[in-house]
């Protein structure tokens, strides 16, 4: 154990953008807590690969939809690392159809793990972050796009955009920021499964910069906010992603 690391809790790490926000913030010199629902041996996958690289990291399985759950994830980060510094909230899910095709269970899933999980892990965060943490939400470049068939989706992370904003003024005076990242289409399995090669080709091209985000580049910007250069950025939504909007 080493008290000199910075601990952050990754939220949904076990694969796509979680994942390379690990390994980055494990290669910048973090103690990483990988967070994982169902995906135990990608997670276990992920620590192994940070520690062969000389770095620190546990896997914690919460669901982030479960306060209790999530509650217990950041007790067994103080009991292994002795406190926590920063959180990224990536865990996600998204399931696209208009607005009239979406049935409750749509809506309900989406709002539990998208927006009261980014609740339940900021509520964590708010009362137990070390003065001087980061708290790095996501959202999507939907909340400014607006396409059909992302009602839903959209509407859970434009919340988490607002409870960023007001999260960060009310942590006025214990000198945490908090902001978000708004990816644009980014390859992993949320934004490629189930879509055929030609739609994937033409959103890949919508951006100016005519490609689709990697993990990496998000995992750069989640790294940016995290680490001493964006320590001046606070109540923030970057939109990574390519000049798409
Ligand atoms: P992936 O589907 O590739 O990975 C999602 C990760 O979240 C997995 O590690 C999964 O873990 C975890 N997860 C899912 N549900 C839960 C839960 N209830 N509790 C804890 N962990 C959970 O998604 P991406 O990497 O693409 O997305 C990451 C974030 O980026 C999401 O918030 C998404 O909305 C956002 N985003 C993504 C974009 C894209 O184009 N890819 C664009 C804009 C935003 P497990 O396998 O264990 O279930």
């Amino acid at each position: 154990m080493s008290q000199e690391r910075k601990v952050a809790i990754v939220t949904g790490a076990s694969r796509g953008i979680g994942a390379a926000v690990a390994e980055r913030l494990a290669r910048d010199g973090f103690t990483i807590v990988v967070n994982y629902a169902g995906g135990a041996a990608e997670a276990e996958t992920r620590v192994q690969k940070i520690k062969a690289a000389g770095g620190q990291a546990i896997t914690a399985q919460a669901d982030v939809a479960d306060a209790a759950a999530v509650a217990r994830m950041f007790e067994s980060a103080e009991v292994a690392f002795g406190g926590v510094d920063v959180l990224v909230n990536n865990a996600g899910i998204m399931t696209v159809a208009t607005i009239a095709d979406s049935d409750d269970a749509l809506f309900d899933r989406q709002i539990a793990v998208n927006l009261k999980g980014s609740f339940n892990t900021m509520r964590e965060a708010a009362k137990r972050l070390r003065d001087g943490g980061r708290i790095i939400n996501f959202s999507s470049s939907v909340v400014g796009l607006l396409q059909p068939t992302y009602g839903v989706y959209a509407a859970t992370k434009a919340g988490v955009e607002a409870m960023t904003s007001i999260l960060a003024k009310e942590l006025r005076g214990r000198n945490i920021s908090v902001n978000s990242v708004a990816p644009g289409p980014t390859a992993t399995g949320l934004f490629l499964n189930g879509k055929p090669q030609d739609v994937i080709d033409r959103l890949a091209k919508l951006a100016p910069l005519e490609r689709l985000g990697t993990p990496e580049d998000i995992a750069a910007s989640v790294a940016f906010l995290a680490g001493p250069d964006g320590s001046w950025i606070n109540g923030q939504t970057l939109r990574a992603n390519g000049g798409i909007i």
